[in-house]
């Protein structure tokens, strides 16, 4: 299977040459989904966040969840109107696909006789499209809106009055409208009130795929877990070797989120900067980016959207091998002890206490004095009944 590359009646496959254009408020008419129907569809993480704030908005929202779903009631008890998926897609003008992305073909085929002509489906995330999975019928607009955010800080940002980053994309303007409805939604949810990149559907999914496999999810772990190794196996303690590998990750993230590659050499030592400008390039050598464009090249080329289709349709043998093997790594073991053991909580380990050299310091570690409520755990506001 390759991507759905055949451009006859979309706008995809465009690679960019130019600077992405960004969207604001301003550029985003809130009439282009007046007197409009938007089921949403799914109650997760995206979607309770979609669905209060489009309500919020002055949006007419329909929720689509199946009979006998948990978050039925919490959609009601929000105060919003709830119908099964088929009865909402049929209601709908928009139809915003926010159940997981491995479900979507199946929902799919229980709404598609709702979605007609001149309507809009609506993703917030490309794979399905992107890979023949969902085949949207003729006339009907398809678009993406995909915050860069999990659902509960796009809920949150937005009861606030901020906003979160997000992405646009048209895959296919039936109606000659899919754009600004899209900016319309986009604006509804509070996402051009940060800012809203325009891409395509198949930029979206191979930079989304690539990404969390080679550098963030895939990426990161791999290097935390070989870091760790290294000194253990050298006779270092495992105490030792989590704090420097996993647990000053995060002051190094954050300042590398706050003021990118800069600020981050700024915050550090000179020794620090030095080792890492000249040691770096050892670690992620040719080697490492030749399998980088290898992985790529399977995104790519369909191989990768193939092989989790199938794990999927297989019960998920090797995905559940893996997750096994990764929650029995000793560095999880270590890690729940340390946590437990110096009880910081989120906020001690905030961005305040990454101004100093991680490398200077030994207490990194954050505050162990700290109060009891180290277990806290970021919020699973979201209910979910997968
Ligand atoms: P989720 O797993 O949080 O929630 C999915 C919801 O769908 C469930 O709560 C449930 O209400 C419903 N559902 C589950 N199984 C179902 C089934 N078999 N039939 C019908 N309904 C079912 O999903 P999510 O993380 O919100 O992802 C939704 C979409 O948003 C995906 O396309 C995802 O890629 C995209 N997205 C997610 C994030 C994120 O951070 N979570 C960010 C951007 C885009
Ligand atoms: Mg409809």
């Amino acid at each position: 299977m390759t991507g759905n590359t055949d451009a006859t009646d979309h706008a995809d496959g465009a690679q960019h040459d130019e600077r992405a254009t960004v969207y604001y408020d301003r550029d985003a008419d809130p009439d282009a989904l007046a007197g409009k129907t938007v089921a949403v569809l799914g109650y997760g993480s995206q979607g309770h966040a979609h669905a209060l704030n489009l309500a919020e908005s002055g949006v007419d929202v329909v929720v689509g969840l199946r009979e006998g779903s948990s978050s039925r009631e919490a959609a009601r008890a929000d105060g919003l109107r709830v119908e099964t998926p088929a009865a909402a897609a049929a209601e709908g003008d928009v139809v915003s696909m926010l159940v997981p992305d491995t479900v979507q073909p199946a929902v799919f085929e229980r709404i598609r006789d709702g979605i007609e002509a001149g309507d809009t489906l609506q993703f917030a995330h490309g794979f399905n499209v992107h890979y023949g999975q969902v085949r949207p019928p003729e006339g009907v607009d398809v678009t993406m809106v995909a915050p860069k955010s999990p659902g509960h800080l796009v809920r949150r940002n937005y009861e606030n009055d901020q906003g979160t980053p997000g992405l646009l994309a048209v895959y296919r303007d039936a109606s000659g409208e899919a754009r600004e409805e899209a900016l319309a939604y986009a604006r509804a949810i509070g996402c051009t009130r940060a800012g809203v990149v325009e891409t395509t559907f198949r930029e979206e999914t191979e930079t989304d795929l690539f990404g969390e496999q080679a550098v963030l999810c895939g990426g990161v772990t791999e290097l935390i877990k070989a870091g760790y190794e290294t000194l253990v196996d050298a006779g270092y303690s495992p105490e030792m070797a989590y704090f420097e590998c996993m647990n000053e990750m995060k002051l190094i993230v954050d300042l590398l989120y706050e003021g990118g590659l800069a600020e981050m050499w700024n915050s550090v030592s000179d020794t620090a900067e030095y080792g890492g400008l000249t040691r770096g390039e050892r670690v992620v050598d040719d080697e490492v980016r030749a399998e980088m464009e290898a992985i790529l090249d399977e995104v790519q080329n369909g191989e990768f959207a193939r092989e989790w289709i199938n794990e999927n349709q297989a019960n998920r043998p090797a995905y559940t091998q893996r997750r096994r093997a990764e929650q029995s790594h000793e560095i999880e073991a270590v890690g729940e002890e340390l946590r437990e053991l110096f009880a910081w909580s989120e906020g001690d380990t905030d961005a305040d206490d990454a101004d100093g050299d991680p490398t200077a310091s030994g207490e990194s570690g954050g505050d162990p004095t700290a109060g009891e409520d180290s277990k806290e755990r970021p919020e699973p506001e979201v209910p979910n009944d997968d």
